[in-house]
């Protein structure tokens, strides 16, 4: 098995492109995510934002183009991305009939030094609920054991699709300040939420009908639209809210 390369950017995409028979998700998405960034992945709904992360995760083929993370390509070397990269993935679901306690204990053992269930427990706020069956969990307590599950293993690179979408304002502040302890990890955020997005990250990348449409700091974005907050620099960029439904053009 080939070994991730620290020498390697965390994250590197380029020119990636992924076709369906009648849609084109993704056409054209370039970027880099250094270590230790937290980089929001943002734009209008159809973006193509959850295709491009999942490939990122090796879940989904490309058409063309190229994925690396720490040098490896999340298909060919699947097991290998694994030990470095965690994953949560929107509206993510487990056994239904395993508890909180069952599902940790089991993701524990995919991971060669895991963290310790309670710190897991600790993160997400579930201590509560950890004799709790799946399917018993509500919508935000099942997301926040999914966020939970993608720390499992330490990775030093995490992908988190939607991360607080559904919770109540305080589980997204207890979800906020669990991402902001992690230290020199690397995180792709994809989300709708200004809030988290310029509490969280450190940069982003806008994208828009399958293109990237800008980059930067948050700041920077709404320096070059001379907008008063990222929300009307997206408007100003994309033409669209960031919660809009898009009316497909493509
Ligand atoms: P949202 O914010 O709504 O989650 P997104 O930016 O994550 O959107 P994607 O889910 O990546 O966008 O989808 C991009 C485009 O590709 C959409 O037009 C979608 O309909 C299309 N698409 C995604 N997956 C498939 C698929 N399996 N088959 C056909 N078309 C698809």
């Amino acid at each position: 098995m080939r070994d991730p390369n620290p020498l390697e950017p965390a994250v590197a995409v380029r020119n990636l492109r992924r076709e369906y028979r009648r849609a084109v998700a993704v056409e054209d998405v370039s970027f880099v995510a250094a270590p230790g960034e937290v980089l929001g992945i943002l734009g209008p709904n159809g973006a193509g934002k959850t295709t491009t992360v999942e490939t990122i995760a090796g879940l989904r083929a490309r058409t063309s183009g190229s994925v690396r993370v720490r040098g490896l390509d999340p298909r060919r070397d699947r097991a290998a991305v694994r030990r470095v990269l965690g994953v949560q993935l929107q509206n993510a679901r487990f056994h239904d009939s395993l508890t909180v306690d069952e599902l940790i204990a089991l993701h524990r053992s995919f991971h060669r030094d895991p963290r310790p269930a309670d710190e897991v427990l600790e993160m997400v706020d579930l201590h509560a609920k950890r004799r709790t069956r799946f399917e018993r969990l509500s919508g935000g307590q099942q997301q926040r054991l999914a966020v939970g599950i993608a720390l499992v293993g330490r990775p030093e690179i995490v992908i988190l699709d939607e991360l607080t979408t559904g919770l109540d304002p305080t589980a997204r502040r207890r979800v906020w300040q669990a991402i902001e302890s992690l230290t020199g990890v690397t995180i792709l955020l994809v989300s709708h939420a200004m809030d988290e997005i310029e509490r969280l990250c450190d940069r982003v990348v806008l994208l828009d009908r399958g293109r990237v449409r800008a980059e930067g700091t948050p700041d920077l974005l709404k320096a070059r639209t001379g907008a008063p907050s990222l929300e009307e620099a997206f408007v100003a960029l994309t033409g669209r809210r960031p919660d809009e439904d898009a009316e497909d053009e493509r």
